[in-house]
C-alpha cells in the first residue's frame, strides 16, 4: 500500500482558470507558464489540461524536451533561453522559442551558422534587475537579431514585473514607461503581464500575458487567496488519520513538546510531514480539515506526521480524510501561516506524494 498523502489535481479547475484569464485580457494571446513542473501539478498533465492557451512558458531546455516527448506540438518559449553555445541546436531541432536577455546568448547567436530558423523574444530589464538588456540597449540588440538570417525577423519584445502584485507600488508604471519609451519603434510583440498584472495593471495586457499562478487558481496579492480573486484551487492536498488519542491536560505534543495541551482533549495523528512537502515552519494552529470540519494543527511538524488538536471534530476516527490545503481551505492561508507563498508550497511536494487527476 502507498501512503495515504495524496495530491489530487483538478483539471477541470485548469481548463475554468484559463478561461477566466481569457475573460479579463480580451484579445491579448495567454502564455501559460508551467515552469517548475507546472508549479508543483505535474508538466504534461498541466500541458494537456491547457492545450487551448496559445504558447507555454517553461524555465528550461529540460522542460521544452519534456513537452515536446509527451507530444505537445504547441509553441513553447524558454524563459531564461539558452544556458550554452551547444544548446541552440537542441532549441532549432525541437522548435522551442528562446528569451534573449544577455550579451552572452547574443555572442553565440551571431557565431551560430545552423540554418534552421529560431524564434526568439527579447527581454528588457526595466527594473527588476534579474534577466534582460538595459532599456538604452533595446534598439542596438534588436538590429543585430534582425541582421540573423537564421533567427525569425517575427521578434516578440518582454519584460518582467518585480512587485505587480503590490496595486499601489509606482514601480510597476515605471516599468511599463520605460519599456515602452525603450521599444516605441521596434516591430514585434508586445508581452509585459504575469498573473498580478492580468489583475492589477490592466494597461499591461498588450499583446501576450504570461500567467502561472492564476491559471493553478494561486494568488500572489497579500490576504487574498485565488478563491476569493474568482479563481479555483487545482490542487487538493489530504491524507488520512492514522491514530486518535486521548492526551491529559498538562502533556505536551510533538518534537521539543510545544504544544500543552489545555484540558483532556483528543489528539489526531495524519500521514503527512514535511517529508511529504508540507511546509515544517506551519506552526501550531494552522488549520486543516478532518471529515470536513476545520481543525488546527497542535505542535511540531514532523517528517512523515502531523499532529492535530481535534477538539473541533469531535466524532474524528482512524481512517478519516485530512485535507491540508484545496478548495475548502485556501493554500494562501496556510502559506501565510507558514511564512511563505501559495507558489512556494504546490511547488514543494516531494516525490513520494502519490498524485491522482480528477477530470471534472
Ligand atoms: C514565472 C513567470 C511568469 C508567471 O508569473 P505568475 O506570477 O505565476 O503569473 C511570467 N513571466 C516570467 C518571465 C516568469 O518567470
Amino acid at each position: 500500500m502507498s501512503r495515504a498523502a495524496l495530491a489530487t489535481i483538478h483539471l477541470g479547475a485548469l481548463r475554468r482558470n484559463l478561461a477566466r484569464v481569457r475573460e479579463r485580457v480580451g484579445a491579448a494571446k495567454v502564455m501559460a507558464v508551467v515552469k517548475a513542473d507546472g508549479y508543483g501539478h505535474g508538466l504534461e498533465r498541466v500541458a494537456r489540461a491547457l492545450s487551448n492557451a496559445d504558447a507555454f512558458g517553461v524555465a528550461s531546455l529540460g522542460d521544452g524536451l519534456r513537452l515536446r516527448a509527451a507530444g505537445i506540438g504547441k509553441r513553447i518559449v524558454v524563459l531564461s533561453g539558452p544556458d550554452e553555445a551547444a544548446d541552440l541546436s537542441e532549441f532549432r531541432r525541437l522548435q522551442l522559442d528562446a528569451v534573449i536577455h544577455h550579451e552572452s546568448q547574443l555572442a553565440w547567436l551571431e557565431s551560430d551558422r545552423d540554418p534552421r530558423n529560431l524564434r526568439v523574444w527579447l527581454k528588457m530589464d526595466t527594473g527588476m534587475h534579474r534577466l534582460g538588456f538595459a532599456p538604452d540597449d533595446a534598439r542596438a540588440v534588436h538590429a543585430r537579431l534582425r541582421a540573423l538570417p537564421n533567427v525569425d525577423s517575427d521578434i516578440a519584445l518582454m519584460t518582467h514585473f518585480a512587485a505587480s502584485d503590490e496595486f499601489d507600488n509606482d514601480l510597476t508604471a515605471r516599468q511599463i514607461a520605460a519599456f515602452d519609451a525603450a521599444t516605441r519603434d521596434l516591430q514585434g510583440a508586445r508581452s509585459l503581464a504575469n498573473s498580478a498584472g492580468v489583475l492589477g495593471w490592466p494597461q499591461a495586457k498588450n499583446d501576450w500575458v504570461r500567467v502561472g499562478g492564476l491559471l493553478y487558481g494561486l494568488s500572489v496579492i497579500e490576504r487574498k487567496s485565488g478563491t476569493d480573486l474568482g479563481f479555483e484551487p487545482a490542487m487538493t492536498l489530504s491524507t488520512k488519520l492514522i491514530a486518535v488519542n486521548r492526551v491529559a491536560r498538562g502533556e505536551r505534543v510533538g518534537y521539543a513538546a510545544t504544544f500543552e495541551c489545555p484540558q483532556d482533549m483528543t489528539i489526531g495523528v495524519a500521514a503527512i510531514g514535511y517529508g511529504d512537502g508540507y511546509p515544517r515552519s506551519a506552526p501550531s494552529g494552522t488549520p486543516v480539515l478532518v471529515d470536513g470540519k476545520r481543525a488546527a494543527l497542535a505542535g511540531r511538524v514532523s517528517m512523515d506526521l502531523v499532529t492535530i488538536d481535534l477538539r473541533n471534530a469531535p466524532g474524528a476516527k482512524v481512517g478519516d480524510r485530512v485535507v491540508l490545503w484545496g478548495r475548502d481551505l485556501p493554500v494562501e492561508e496556510i502559506a501565510a501561516r507558514a511564512g511563505t507563498i501559495s507558489y512556494d508550497l504546490t511547488c514543494g511536494m516531494t516525490k513520494r506524494v502519490l498524485f491522482v487527476e480528477d477530470g471534472a
